[in-house]
């Protein structure tokens, strides 16, 4: 309230008016695991831009130095590297973790470190934070509600995993930290946060990421073809990498303690993806359908109700207008690409 009426204050103030800085402002010491990664850089602009002290603690499996070297001697600033499957010794007040590879391709590149990953590091994660007194957001996913049986997914639902198939590792994996970050609130009082996050796209995703933004976008930029897995009629809602990154930290702000689905609740099919990416950029590329993959969740959208009604929260970038965002980006990586193959 009285932040917004300071806000608005500031605003009218004339240009020439030198701005004191008067509202009242709380910098904390924020822990991002994995954020070198897509969306931790994403996050960590964010709280750096707001003043925080941010520390990120990666070890660079599919994030690169890159994607946060713009923050690299700033003074709030630090970078560990660090595999959080390790004891991490530090002193913060709020985590964000994010560790762990997010794409299908990654995940199963090595689903033994991928288990680990996501159980004993958030135990390192929620071990810190019960020293510490820290508070914990769990970047979950989904994929916790696997090949769901109930359309669209809101959080009561328990979800439809395999737990032996290709994407188990990464599944499972994401249930037992959730899992675990419960069993650390009840019995520890830690306080957490489970952000159970849908499709995402946006800048600084991986050129080789192997999901279907990316290889969408990259094909079309080639003029190659582009390969849907299966009939195309598998739907997914894609949110834009900002609005998931508002409602991150709403999230980590409030006081909601159960899961919460933060995703873009239009759908859209495989296929349709397909056209409107082609469109989008335009060249020459022919459409085709190709083997299916296994276990690949038919049918994914979240009910974003219970985000809507806590966080106030809910998704604003219309998807032309963050597609267009990532084909610029696209574009410049590929460019970046050919320019170092050259030389
Ligand atoms: P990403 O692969 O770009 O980022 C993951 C980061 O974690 C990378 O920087 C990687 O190097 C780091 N990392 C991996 N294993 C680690 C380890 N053992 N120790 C330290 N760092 C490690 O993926 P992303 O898309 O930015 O995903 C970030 C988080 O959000 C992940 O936890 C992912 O499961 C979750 N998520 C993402 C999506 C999405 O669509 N992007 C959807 C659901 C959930
Ligand atoms: N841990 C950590 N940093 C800390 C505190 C703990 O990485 O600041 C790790 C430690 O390796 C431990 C795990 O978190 O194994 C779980 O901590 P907890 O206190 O729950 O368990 P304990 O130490 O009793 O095994
Ligand atoms: N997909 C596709 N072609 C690709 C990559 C993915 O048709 O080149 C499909 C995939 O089978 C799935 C959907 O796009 O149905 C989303 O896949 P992605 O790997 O991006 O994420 P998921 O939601 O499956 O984790």
């Amino acid at each position: 309230e009285l932040q917004t009426k300071l806000m608005e204050l500031e605003k009218r103030l004339p240009k020439q008016f030198p701005v004191v800085d008067f509202r009242p402002f709380d910098r904390k010491r924020i822990l991002v695991t994995g954020g070198a990664g897509f969306v931790g850089s994403h996050l960590v602009d964010r709280l750096m831009l707001a003043g925080h002290e941010v520390t990120v603690a990666d070890n660079f499996f599919t994030g690169r130095k890159r994607n946060i070297e713009h923050w690299l001697g700033h003074e709030n600033f630090e970078l560990i590297h660090h595999d959080i499957v390790r004891p991490l010794y530090i002193e913060v007040d709020q985590i964000y973790h994010l560790a762990s590879p997010a794409s299908p391709p990654h995940y199963m590149f090595n689903p033994v470190k991928t288990i680990k990953t996501n159980t004993l590091g958030t135990i390192n994660v929620l071990g810190l934070a019960k020293r510490v007194g820290a508070r914990v957001l769990i970047a979950s996913t989904s994929e916790v509600y696997g090949d769901p049986e109930e359309h669209p997914q809101s959080e009561t639902y328990w979800g439809h995993v395999n737990p032996i198939g290709p994407r188990a590792c990464y599944d499972e994996g994401k249930r037992v930290a959730e899992t675990l970050s419960y069993a650390y609130m009840g019995q520890e009082n830690v306080s957490v946060r489970v952000a159970r996050i849908f499709n995402t796209y946006g800048p600084r995703m991986h050129m080789n990421d192997g999901r279907v933004v990316s290889n969408f976008i990259l094909q079309a930029l080639k003029n190659e073809t582009i390969t849907v897995y299966g009939p195309g009629t598998q739907t997914r809602s894609f949110q834009y990498v900002s609005d998931l990154v508002d409602g991150l930290i709403s999230l980590m702000e409030s006081n909601m303690t159960k899961p919460v689905n933060l995703g873009n609740p239009i759908e859209r099919t495989i296929k349709d993806f397909a056209v409107i990416i082609k469109n989008l950029v335009g060249g020459s590329s022919e459409i085709k359908l190709v083997a299916a993959v296994e276990d690949d969740p038919q049918r994914r959208r979240p009910d974003i109700s219970r985000a809507k009604r806590y966080l106030n929260w809910e998704p604003k970038v219309p998807l032309e207008v963050g597609l267009k965002k990532t084909v610029e980006y696209f574009k410049n990586e590929l460019k970046r690409s050919r320019h170092s193959e050259r030389n």
